[in-house]
């Protein structure tokens, strides 16, 4: 991408923001909403935008059609609808589909807040979660990187190095990682604690088709556009909440300072080009990050998109 499709983006996104902020004042002058919280239709709105930007090359267009707001990926219109990304035949049962998570993402790391244990899982609980994991999943995440079985996952992998490791990513975003490395080069140049973490790195995990653990939601490791980075040792540092929880029951009490985190400039540099990182999730995964570019947007943060 050059630098005209750079600033191109920039503007575009910076129109975006200013549009949404608009579309979010006028729906609450107009509705008086009292909450910060956009309503469904402006959600729909916002969700839709920003997956139109945050991937250009796969999804061509956006509108209002059909009484949902949609967009065009692959020649396949995909409809938001009550939080589900559907195309036209699904809509029709709804009901039978989970929600597409957009999670919500900050630019800093949250305040952390000590929380109290929960009771143990109720008989209804547990009935719950059974109910939820019946529910089927869209497609749209497949159909986006083309990944819609394991083998159709592989045969769009490509080996790259990053930091003097080999490993297996989607071809649409070698370009990306190769970006994210040299700046990584570059900021190690003139911090030597940078040029530390990557010699201290164990060979990176990258693609693996798998669901995300006690969940029924596709990893973005299954399409090739998650990478997990850790030190071949971090002592008595916590890394993944799963494997804390196995000795903690309270694991999401663990503070900030007793996680493993990458240095800071690192995380910063792989959000500039569309990634997030799992050390800001409550179910903390501090070696993970993630292509998700409409994340970024959604949450108010200017990505430089090189897709
Ligand atoms: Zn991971």
């Amino acid at each position: 991408m050059s630098y005209g499709n750079i600033i191109l983006v920039l503007i575009t996104w910076i129109g975006f923001v200013c549009g949404c902020r608009q579309v979010i004042e006028n729906k609450t002058a107009n509705i008086e909403q009292q909450s910060d919280e956009p309503s469904e239709t402006t959600r729909a709105e916002l969700v839709m935008q920003a997956l139109h930007l945050g991937y250009p090359q796969e999804i061509t267009a956006v509108e209002f059609r059909n009484g949902d707001w949609a967009v065009l990926m692959h020649d396949i219109w995909y409809y938001y609808c009550n939080g589900r990304l559907l195309s036209e035949d699904m809509r029709e049962e709804i009901a039978n589909y989970r929600a597409q998570i957009f999670y919500r993402y900050t630019e800093e790391l949250p305040p952390f807040v000590k929380r109290p244990v929960p009771e143990p899982r109720t008989r209804n609980n547990n009935n719950n979660a059974q109910q939820r994991v019946s529910l089927k999943r869209s497609p749209f995440m497949d159909d986006l990187w083309q990944s819609r079985d394991r083998n159709e996952a592989y045969d769009n992998l490509r080996s790259v190095r990053f930091l003097g490791r080999s490993i297996r990513v989607h071809y649409k975003i070698v370009n990306i990682l190769a970006v994210v490395e040299e700046r990584i080069l570059e900021a190690a140049e003139e911090d030597h604690s940078i040029k530390t973490w990557i010699n201290s790195l164990a060979p990176p995990e990258s693609w693996s088709w798998r669901n995300i653990a006690a969940t029924e939601s596709r990893s973005f490791h299954s399409y090739g556009v998650a990478i997990d980075l850790r030190p071949r040792s971090i002592g008595r540092l916590q890394t993944y909440w799963l494997w804390t929880s196995q000795h903690r029951s309270d694991w999401f009490n663990v503070p900030y300072e007793e996680r493993y985190h990458p240095p800071e400039t690192v995380i910063k540099i792989f959000e500039t080009y569309g990634f997030t990182w799992g050390g800001k999730w409550q179910r903390f995964d501090t070696m993970h990050f993630e292509y998700r570019p409409e994340v970024l947007i959604l949450s108010g943060m200017p990505v430089i998109n090189l897709m």
